[in-house]
């Protein structure tokens, strides 16, 4: 196992009706902004839930920030951050609101330019950025308990990842009810996102961190366990609270600890958003499943364990297992309704591949993945496989 330290400080408040609590949570003194999306929130009732929580408090708001959270949109509410004295902040949304809020937590105290923060990769360090809390209405990034976000910008077609210790939020309240109202092609979004970073932490070179292996497999049967149960009309709210638990322990550190991560996945699947605008969780469909064909050298042991502990495959060599693993994968992520290949999100997909090395080279992104195995060569490979 690898040398490692861990902290995550935020508080998680999880439970049917818990968003009452928030009130117990902030200081009265606070001035606060209240963040969130295009207005689910106002048809779903978690915005009068959250109104009559924050009774007593100052506080305003700012609406309308979009699905992969956009800078120009940001430098708006920035502009109200500091122009009305706002002292604390209150995400109320799925990962792109809580995201854009991590940006302002941290642009709303720095001096330079806002841009040089993404740009730059500039880090915000504890008790550095703007204290900000969450109430997540989306369960898939878990963004509502980790430091990291990641913001486009529209004019340039960029879309990049930022973060440090100073961002996670204060506390996040999860409540399963909110997810009555979410659609099923985001609850499959949800579901794939969450997976697919369970992937990036444990699809690596085997390691001999055997607790985090398991912990990162029982999440995965459980995503596996709740996603029909998700999928159908009827709510079942066991089945809910499970699948956001699952979530948020999909990537609040815990399970990247003493382990070689990879995020290549990610990465690629970032350039798809920003060229194609498709939704995030589905990018990262079309790209595992090429990239862990594509690098099977280095990662077919532990496909292999894929395959064995989580679906069960106990006959065949390794690489006859590790192949199935990926079967296994591409086969779960098509039963929730979610196409694995470029060319069904896009007809121009023709010349991707070159974009994204040539996007990769500039920005010097030379050696990405597990122990830096994509290089900008193979990064156009794994994508013109997903075509
Ligand atoms: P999202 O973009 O936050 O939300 C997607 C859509 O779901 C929005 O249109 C939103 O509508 C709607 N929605 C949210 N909650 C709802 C509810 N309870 N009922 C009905 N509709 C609801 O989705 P997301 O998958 O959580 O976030 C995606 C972003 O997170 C991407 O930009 C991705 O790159 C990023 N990400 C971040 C991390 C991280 O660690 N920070 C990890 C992975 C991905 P409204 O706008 O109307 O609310
Ligand atoms: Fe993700």
């Amino acid at each position: 196992m690898l040398n490692f330290e861990f902290k995550n400080p935020t508080k998680i408040i999880f439970g049917k009706g818990e968003i009452a609590k928030i009130s117990r949570e902030i200081p009265k003194t606070e001035k606060i902004l209240v963040l969130y999306g295009g207005g689910s929130i106002k048809s779903n009732g978690v915005y009068d839930q959250v109104k009559s929580a924050l009774e007593g408090y100052e506080w305003e708001e700012f609406g309308g920030i979009p699905a992969n959270p956009e800078y120009e949109v940001l430098m708006e509410a920035l502009k109200i951050i500091k122009e009305k004295n706002i002292t604390y902040m209150l995400a109320v949304g799925g990962g792109s609101v809580i995201d854009g809020v991590k940006f302002l937590s941290a642009a709303a105290k720095y001096e330079g330019e806002p841009w040089d923060i993404l740009q730059k990769g500039i880090r915000t360090e504890e008790g550095k950025g703007l204290p900000f809390a969450s109430v997540l209405t989306l369960p898939a990034t878990g963004s509502e308990m980790n430091s990291g976000s990641v913001i486009s910008r529209r004019a340039t077609k960029q879309k990049l990842a930022m973060g440090g210790p100073g961002l996670f939020p204060v506390f996040s309240v999860l409540d399963p009810e909110v997810i009555r109202s979410i659609p099923k092609k985001q609850i499959a979004n949800g579901i794939t996102d969450a997976y697919t970073h369970v992937l990036e932490q444990y699809m690596t070179v085997k390691t001999s961190a055997t607790l985090q292996d398991r912990f990162a497999e029982s999440i995965l049967q459980t995503l596996q366990e709740i996603a029909p149960k998700m999928m159908e009309d009827e709510f079942d709210y066991d089945a809910a609270a499970n699948f956001m638990w699952s979530c948020t322990m999909a990537l609040n550190g815990l399970i990247q600890k003493g382990v070689t991560s990879d995020w290549a996945v990610h990465m690629m699947g970032h350039e798809l958003t920003a060229q194609f605008g498709i939704d995030h969780a589905r990018t990262l469909a079309v790209i595992a499943p090429s990239h862990y064909r594509y690098n099977f050298e280095a990662k077919k042991e532990k496909l292999a364990q894929y395959a064995e502990r989580v679906w069960n495959v106990t006959e065949g060599s390794l690489e006859e297992k590790a192949n199935k693993g990926i079967e296994y994968l591409e086969k779960f992520f098509q039963s929730l309704g979610i196409a694995t290949k470029l060319s069904d999100y896009t007809e121009n997909y023709e010349g991707t591949a070159e974009l994204v090395e040539k996007t990769f080279l500039d920005r010097k992104w030379l050696a990405l993945g597990e122990r830096g195995i994509v290089k900008p060569e193979d990064a156009k490979k794994i994508v013109e496989m997903a075509y």
